[in-house]
């Protein structure tokens, strides 16, 4: 339970600390019910504070990036939610070819940057809507392209409040997922490193990403893009649009009419309909084809 000796114990000027704070402000699928306590927190002093203080009380916590991959519950988060701002939003050109991206970065804010640096290598990020710590916890990827082929390190803040970091390889990066997946660490920054290239070939090549996606996906309604994973030797889209799912709905949540992969919010979609919705595709794809459908978006309640 959040006491006001709690919230004392956390609040400083580097927190903005929001107590019953609606989810659905914070993820793209403007889906949630309220989080008992927000935090804010702006460098990494604050950060050791909020998570010493969490573990002191007995108080869970779970740190956000920018909502893109969350499906929040209507019933809301119990405990603290942790975003990073900040400090935590820097980027820096540490040599001719390398960027040190704070976690609450978004991947736009660094496709620019790199673009602006004649650094080639993050194009394939351009239109994830999401923070590099979120890219890297989910090895984010699109157009060929992963947070994987990039990353060359990272660091991240562990339970007992050390800073640690890995290299390349200590990622353990596979589809969708990163040594980070299910771990309750907090990812402070990433070390990308990129190649020279002309400005105006990154820039042809961003916006022939964007104009792909523009064209595939539902981008005018709420989402937290592809719901399902890729199936071995599958696409999740085909397989629900050849089992008759496209523009299936619960509620106000819909396989979306542009790209079966996404379930879009239409207005007034609950956490409830998108689960009901979820459930009805996998079962249905799993009748159908014998193709059993996993998440890619976290439900978290
Ligand atoms: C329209 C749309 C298109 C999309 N297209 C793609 C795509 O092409 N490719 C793709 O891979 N994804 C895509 N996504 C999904 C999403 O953008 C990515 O998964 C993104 O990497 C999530 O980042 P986030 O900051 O929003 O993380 P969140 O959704 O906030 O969190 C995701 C997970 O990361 C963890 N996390 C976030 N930050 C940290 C941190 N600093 N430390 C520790 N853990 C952290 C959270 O705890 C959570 O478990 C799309 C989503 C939308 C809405």
């Amino acid at each position: 339970m959040i006491t006001d000796e709690f919230i004392k114990s956390i609040q400083s000027d580097s927190v903005i600390v929001k107590r019953n704070e609606p989810m659905y402000l914070h993820t793209s699928f403007r889906i949630g019910g309220s989080a008992d306590c927000f935090c804010e927190v702006n460098n990494i002093d604050a950060l050791k504070n909020v998570i010493s203080s969490c573990k002191s009380f007995g108080i869970p916590y779970f740190v956000i990036g920018l909502g893109s991959n969350l499906l929040v519950s209507d019933n809301g988060i119990r405990g603290v939610v942790i975003k990073l701002g900040g400090d935590f939003c820097e980027i820096e050109k540490t040599d001719e070819n390398t960027l040190r991206c704070g976690a609450g970065v978004s991947l736009a804010g660094v496709c620019n940057f790199a673009k602006n640096c004649g650094l080639g290598g993050l194009e394939f990020a351009w239109g994830i809507p999401g923070s590099v710590g979120g890219a890297v916890y989910m090895n984010a990827g699109a157009y060929g392209g992963e947070i994987k082929d990039v990353a060359v390190s990272s660091r991240y803040l562990d339970n007992d409040g050390n800073i640690k970091e890995i290299s390349k390889e200590k990622h353990e990066f596979s589809y969708r997922h990163s040594f980070y997946t299910d771990k309750n660490v907090v990812i402070l920054d990433v070390t990308l490193g990129l190649f020279h290239k002309d400005k105006n070939d990154i820039f042809y090549l961003m916006q022939d990403t964007m104009q792909k996606r523009k064209a595939k996906q539902p981008l005018n309604r709420p989402s937290a893009g592809s719901v399902f994973k890729r199936p071995d030797g599958y696409y999740a889209a085909a397989l629900i649009e050849q089992c008759g799912l496209k523009g299936v709905s619960v509620g106000d949540a819909q396989v979306s009419e542009k790209h079966s992969g996404f379930i879009v919010n239409n207005g007034r979609a609950s956490a409830k309909d998108v689960l009901e919705l979820v459930e009805k595709v996998k079962s249905v794809v799993r009748e159908k084809t014998g193709v059993e459908l996993q998440c890619e978006i976290k439900y978290i309640e």
